[in-house]
């Protein structure tokens, strides 16, 4: 799960950030609603201080949606009036919690907020011989689960996420590095193409070809 946190006191944000990133989840921050809009992209949930340097932090959901990113949104607030709640809910918030809160919390209703979404759309991808499970990070041929280090299947989720599109190489080095060490120019080529040797291996009849100075397309082998 890859979410967007606009939060702008930076301890706060930098607490949510390594417990979130505990969990696997991959955190981008922003600090003011004008980040936000220029760090938006894919992300499965949209986490919203009310209380922002540039504005309230509501005001950005009309934005989202007439962008057509269909995302949900948990808003924060320092306020515990149920006014408070009542505007983030009509805003359009998904859901809402009131600081200080414990961040085991935010992490169950991000997970909640993330099932939900699955539900909803659909929770598996068929490519090839290969069924990709986002609910439960699984990669399966023929029912049988295919081991893969962590991140060729961060990579593989990436790529299949959005099959016969063009990934660019900046999002899936984002996806496999946001969680930690420095990126070395080749490594994300070489997960590729171990990936593309352990697909090959089982049959999934996928293929992930390099779209040159873009990134990686993945779709079913012709
Ligand atoms: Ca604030």
């Amino acid at each position: 799960m890859r979410i967007l946190l606009i939060e702008d006191e930076p301890e706060m944000a930098s607490v949510l950030k390594t417990a979130l990133e505990r969990q696997d989840i991959i955190v981008d921050h922003a600090a003011t609603l004008a980040e936000a809009m220029a760090r938006l992209g894919y992300h499965d949930a949209v986490v919203l201080d009310r209380r922002l340097p540039d504005g309230d932090g509501l005001t950005l959901i009309p934005r989202l949606r007439a962008l057509h990113l269909d995302v949900p949104v948990i808003a924060l607030t320092a306020l515990s009036v149920l006014d408070d709640r009542v505007a983030g809910l009509d805003a359009g918030a998904d859901d809402y919690m009131v600081k200080p809160f414990a961040t085991v919390e935010l992490v169950a209703r991000l997970n909640a907020l993330h099932r939900r979404s699955f539900t909803t759309r659909a929770n598996q991808t068929v490519v090839g011989r290969l069924t990709y499970d986002f609910r439960h990070r699984e990669a399966l041929v023929e029912d049988q689960a295919l081991e893969l280090p962590r991140r060729q299947r961060l990579v593989l989720e990436t790529l299949i996420h959005r099959p016969g599109r063009t990934i660019m190489r900046s999002t899936l080095e984002e996806a496999v590095y946001a969680l930690d060490d420095e990126i070395g120019s080749n490594a994300l080529d070489a997960h590729i193409s171990r990936l593309r040797r352990k697909l090959d291996d089982v049959a999934a009849g996928i293929e992930i070809r390099a779209i040159r100075n873009l990134g990686y397309l993945l779709r079913a082998a012709s």
